[in-house]
């Protein structure tokens, strides 16, 4: 998995933070995270190819996170995209995109499913399972865990050799399979094959406040995608705005014991003052990283 941070900043865009957009290319497929204005600008500059996004999620629909969706779509379908899509968003998404859509004469060449999701919703997408928790800021917001599907072990090769099978199909067979047989003699397959292996965990959060339902999408993720539109000498305004402070996300990740804590949305205010920005979250939790517009990240192997 990687992730392809294509905005960071909050609000309106900078001339070093694009408005929110992020990519997350799986095994198979490549999905989008919030798609602010100039998403597709961004995407441009990256590996990321429009016609191979398969779904899209949308946090909320502040314009800063959604108003590059119509031209995302358009494009993609103008990039001979047939493949279907996949939209997921909070209540009112369907009207507005569908009045765009239709006011414009956007005619999309593949079928656009869009979904609006509730509060604790699940959804299986490619294997892997997505939550949606409903978090707390000025306009309805919603964050993400996204959960790899478990892989099965490997075939211990040397212990079933041991036994005195023959390479062959039963090879492959074994780790599909709660028993095998062989020369008359049953033999359970977890002996001879390794432990699942629980893929990587990431939750992606919109615009929040600290609250309860941040905690419960974090907890014991490998990578937390977290805002920290203020530092926390602004925590008034944080407050005030519904947003979350520098030393706010790295105590959730503390908290929810994450893996890496990656901090994004980040104020133009800070603009020339990246180092001080940073030491403020590295400060309060160790295994962080303030994204930069084209960061890459990967998670797991
Ligand atoms: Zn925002
Ligand atoms: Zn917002």
């Amino acid at each position: 998995m990687k992730l392809h941070f294509l905005g960071t900043g909050s609000g309106m865009p900078s001339k070093q933070r694009n408005v929110s957009g992020l990519g997350l290319t799986l095994p198979k497929q490549t999905w989008l995270f919030d798609c602010g204005e100039a998403t597709q600008h961004q995407i441009l500059h990256t590996s990321l190819k429009p016609r191979k996004v398969s779904a899209v999620f949308i946090t909320h629909l502040h314009g800063d996170h959604v108003f590059g969706l119509p031209g995302f779509l358009s494009t993609r379908s103008a990039l001979a995209g047939t493949d279907p899509l996949t939209l997921y968003g909070p209540k009112g998404i369907k009207k507005w995109l569908e009045m765009t859509l239709n006011v414009t004469g956007s005619y999309l060449g593949y079928p656009l499913t869009i979904v609006e999701y509730r509060d604790g919703d699940e959804f299986l997408q490619d294997g892997h399972r997505v939550t949606v928790k409903k978090l707390e800021h000025r306009f309805p917001s919603y964050g993400f865990r996204i959960e790899a599907p478990i892989r099965p072990g490997t075939l211990l090769v040397d212990k079933v050799k041991a036994l005195g099978i023959p390479n062959g199909p039963i090879y492959g067979q074994i780790k599909q399979v709660e028993t095998f047989e062989f020369e008359g003699k049953t033999y359970a397959s977890k002996e001879y094959v390794t432990e699942p292996v629980t893929g990587p965990v990431i939750a992606i959060l919109g615009d929040t406040v600290p609250c309860e339902n941040a905690e419960r999408l974090a907890r014991d993720a490998d990578v937390l995608v977290h805002e920290a539109t203020f530092m926390e000498a602004e925590a008034k305004l944080a407050r005030q705005y519904g947003h979350s402070t520098t030393v706010e996300a790295a105590a959730l990740a503390k908290t929810c014991r994450v893996g890496q804590l990656i901090v994004t949305h980040i104020s133009a205010r800070y603009q020339g003052r990246e180092s001080e920005f940073k030491a403020e979250v590295v400060t309060a939790f160790g295994n962080s990283h303030v994204a930069s517009d084209f960061d890459e990240i990967i998670v797991g192997d």
